[in-house]
């Protein structure tokens, strides 16, 4: 039964956490020392009645570890099937063949959304990846699910990003990038994680000018004030943990993506008294992760929080930008501009 109140937005992490199973091996992953292991506990019941317990709407979102190859995955796709009221997005490196999933009733529904995440430096064989990669699109495209291709944006993929826009855009796919923040890895990749403290915020310190310009003009302004100018979201009201939560594979429930150790935990979703919080929260960290807290966190300089979340992934939805043919871009031709400048 569909309710007036905000879906409830689930990341999924069914089958481990950040740290475990993919099938790639990027030199940046926000899964730091992973262990590429499954932690599917194989009781999907037990999942399913977690989750009804809430009596929520529920948008889904399985991210930080490829769930198309991970256990349990299908059966997972089955049991938010089963809910009509249930939608589920995927953040995937876009590998595996997507016919099953296409066959299955969130597909036919329209009830699936997919990220599809373009690696290059993260597969074996760059230029076959590729090709299964743009042949995997094309499936999705073609049964009409809403998708968005993501690319992160460090040295020195930015060099290789110009020729895959080109046959993206021509095709009709919407681009998302994304900068790398991070704080712990700085002896793997130097390069990319400088940032420069200046007037007590950080700010990220590598991009050339049309690494940077490109950067900007792709993306709307509550994602450059948060996302890239690294604006604090510290004590800011935020519905993370009433109308957010991160679970993870042994039932864990963590206020979000960002707020994800110990002193963020809300509780266990298989505890049958487990409750989600009835009041916003006040962020407890500097740095949000950038989409998904852009939907839940309040600044009213930018307007209300969504209502719903609607039929959409939800990387699209922050950025308001629905599917369209060619692509919608707010600042195209600041774009294209800068990328030329890429070329170089
Ligand atoms: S595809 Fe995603 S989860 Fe897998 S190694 Fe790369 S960044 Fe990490
Ligand atoms: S503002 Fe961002 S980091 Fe803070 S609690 Fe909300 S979603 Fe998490």
């Amino acid at each position: 039964m569909a309710t007036t109140e905000r879906q409830l937005f689930v990341f999924f992490q069914f089958n481990g956490d950040n740290k475990s199973f993919c099938n790639q091996h990027c030199p940046i992953c926000y899964g730091h020392d992973k262990t590429f292991l499954h932690y599917w506990n194989g009781d999907v019941d037990k999942w399913e009645k977690a989750f009804e317990r809430l009596n929520r709407d529920i948008y889904f979102v399985m991210s930080y570890g490829e769930a198309l190859g991970s256990n349990g995955f299908y059966e997972c796709v089955e049991m938010i099937g089963r809910h009509p009221n249930w939608t589920l997005c995927i953040i995937t490196n876009n590998s595996y063949n997507p016919d099953k999933l296409l066959e299955s009733r969130l597909a036919q529904e329209g009830r699936l959304f997919i990220t599809a995440c373009w690696h290059p430096l993260g597969v074996d064989n760059c230029e076959t990846a590729w090709e299964n990669f743009k042949e995997n699109l094309l499936k999705y495209q073609k049964a009409r699910v809403p998708l968005n291709v993501s690319y992160v944006w460090y040295k020195p993929q930015i060099h290789l990003f110009p020729k895959y826009f080109d046959w993206l855009d021509k095709h009709n796919f919407r681009v998302v990038v994304r900068r790398y923040v991070d704080t712990h890895s700085a002896f793997k990749i130097p390069v990319i994680r400088r940032m420069k403290w200046f007037a007590g915020k950080s700010k990220l310190a590598d991009y050339t000018e049309a690494e940077r310009g490109f950067l900007y003009s792709l993306t709307c302004d509550k994602v450059r004030k948060y996302g890239l100018d690294l604006a604090s979201t510290l004590g800011k009201p935020c519905s993370a943990g009433k109308d957010m939560v991160l679970v993870k594979y042994d039932g864990t429930a963590t206020l979000c993506a960002c707020c994800y150790g110990r002193q963020d935990r809300i509780g266990n979703i298989f505890n049958p008294d487990f409750k989600l919080k009835e009041h916003l929260t006040k962020c407890p960290t500097n740095t949000c992760g950038g989409d998904f807290g852009m939907l839940h966190f309040e600044d009213s300089e930018f307007g209300a929080l969504p209502k719903r979340l609607g039929k959409d992934n939800f990387l699209m939805l922050v950025e308001d930008t629905p599917q369209s043919s060619p692509v919608k871009y707010e600042h195209r031709k600041e774009m294209l501009e800068w990328l030329e400048k890429l070329r170089c």
